[in-house]
């Protein structure tokens, strides 16, 4: 797998130590793989045990979730947290409800948002959290009293300097409510723990959009470096209607792309002229309705009730916004067959090692998740620097400032890909740019975890 003895070295270890977590390990052996070329020029990272360092989290927390449903009846959850890595600073990262969250899928997910957050450029370690707990068909009551038993726990061990969660699947503007209400009730003290918060106590105008709208923006980036391009009068792909998907749709809207086909887990919709995102908003955020409800709406629009057909449907660019391992080596070939000329991926981890690969070997510009998706958690940064200042910036001044973090990613991760001598193949560079910074700052702290 690997040619570098270190590597196979540390890569065996963490098998051995993570067995039954093929999430996690996919998200390490891609990490590794693609640090190969940059580890042989510098052997005081081996020499530091830097790499065994780094795959292995400085916490790992699970707790019980015991509420009360509707009915009167005690149910009972599993919650996670895990603080990966506080290197640069505080542990930051979302929180995940879904039936399928594991440990597996929290350690993925850690793993990654510490690089993520390295690229960003602003002062965040890597964290993540959840529970598999299905706020689907709960009702507004159950989702409170199990946010804030979530919460009792997981205040232990948060706070503004220490760890700062956010939202993730399943956690929006409401649940981060919940949670924020329960920690300051219980520290009887009012600061940015928690990111994603309403306008009225202390959120960040643009954080709603921000994923969406930062994944765009470093798909301008590609398109303008790298194919001379623009989204103007392209024909988009995007799978996963929540806070990611929805507002990719808005943006690429807005600069000159039609989005003409939609998923999530009822189906998906083909519209060739193009999907009505305001309606969109409507049916999947404010009435928490599916895909097959809106498509009910549109005279022109055809519903498939099979989600991953999605991808059998031709497209300029596809941006994966649902969930991880959503889009496999089949559908990377279906897309390429039908002319795809980017992809990339809103959600963390979306397509498989084998789709990345056919990306690849067709020469198809490759935007990995955590420089394309890594919008939110910047923004998510840019609210906690206000919470901070106790000031509130405007909408167009911090999109302004997420414009210039999405450029700044892709920069960084382009030059970091020409140094690896791979120039545009920006997972490499997004993982040698996001380790660099991780792992100088752990050599400079010496063995402190
Ligand atoms: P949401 O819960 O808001 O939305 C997820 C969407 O994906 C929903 O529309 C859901 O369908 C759909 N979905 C889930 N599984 C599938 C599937 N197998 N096929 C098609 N659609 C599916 O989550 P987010 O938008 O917040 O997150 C989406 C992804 O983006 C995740 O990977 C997350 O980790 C990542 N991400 C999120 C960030 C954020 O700021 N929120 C930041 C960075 C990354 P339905 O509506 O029917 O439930």
């Amino acid at each position: 797998m690997f040619k570098n003895e270190y590597l196979t070295r540390v890569y065996t270890q963490v098998e051995k130590r993570n067995p039954g977590e093929p999430e996690f390990l996919q998200a390490v052996q891609e990490v590794l793989e693609s640090l190969e070329t940059y580890l042989e020029k510098h052997p005081e990272y081996e020499a530091n045990g830097i790499l065994e360092r780094l795959v292995e989290p400085e916490r790992m927390i699970q707790f019980r979730v015991s509420w009360v449903d509707d009915a009167g009846k005690v149910q009972v959850n599993r919650g996670y947290r895990v603080q990966f890595n506080s290197a640069i600073g505080p542990y930051k990262g979302g929180i995940r409800f879904h039936s399928s969250v594991n440990a597996s899928i929290i350690k993925f997910l850690g793993f990654e948002q510490t690089f993520k957050n390295s690229l960003t450029g602003l002062p965040m370690g890597g964290g993540k959290g959840g529970s598999d707990f299905d706020p689907m068909g709960k009702s507004d009551g159950e989702i409170m009293r199990f946010c804030q038993s979530f919460m009792t726990e997981l205040s232990k061990h948060i706070g503004q300097f220490t760890d700062v969660p956010a939202g993730d699947i399943g956690v929006g503007a409401r649940e981060v409510g919940y949670m924020f209400g329960q920690y300051k009730r219980l520290r009887n003290e009012f600061t940015g723990v928690l990111t994603g918060k309403g306008l009225s106590y202390g959120g960040s105008l643009v954080r709603t959009e921000a994923t969406g709208y930062g994944l765009c923006y470093f798909a301008q980036e590609i398109l303008k470096n790298m194919c001379s391009d623009s989204f103007e009068g392209k024909k988009v792909l995007v799978s996963g209607t929540g806070n990611v998907g929805t507002f990719a749709c808005e943006k690429a809207t807005q600069l000159g792309a039609t989005v003409v086909g939609i998923s999530d887990i009822s189906g998906c919709v083909y519209e060739p002229e193009g999907i009505d995102v305001e309606l969109l908003k409507q049916v999947k955020m404010k009435e928490r309705k599916l895909v097959k409800d809106y498509a009910a709406l549109r005279p022109n629009a055809t519903f498939d009730p099979d989600c991953r057909n999605l991808w059998k449907m031709p497209c300029d660019i596809a941006l994966p916004c649902a969930t991880q391992n959503e889009l496999d080596g089949e559908d990377a070939k279906a897309l390429i067959a039908n002319g795809i000329k980017l992809l990339c991926e809103g959600a963390n981890m979306p397509c498989t090692p084998q789709a990345v690969q056919a990306f690849q070997s067709a020469g198809i510009p490759f935007g990995p998740a955590k420089a394309a998706n890594a919008g939110g958690v910047a923004t998510s940064g840019l609210e906690m620097s206000q919470n901070s200042l106790r000031l509130s910036w405007s909408f167009a001044e911090v999109d302004e400032k997420l414009k210039g973090i999405m450029k700044g990613i892709f920069e960084n991760a382009y030059k970091a890909s020409e140094d690896c001598g791979v120039p545009g193949n920006l997972v490499v560079g997004a993982n040698v740019a996001g380790f660099v910074k991780v792992a100088d700052a752990m050599l400079a702290q010496g063995v402190a975890y």
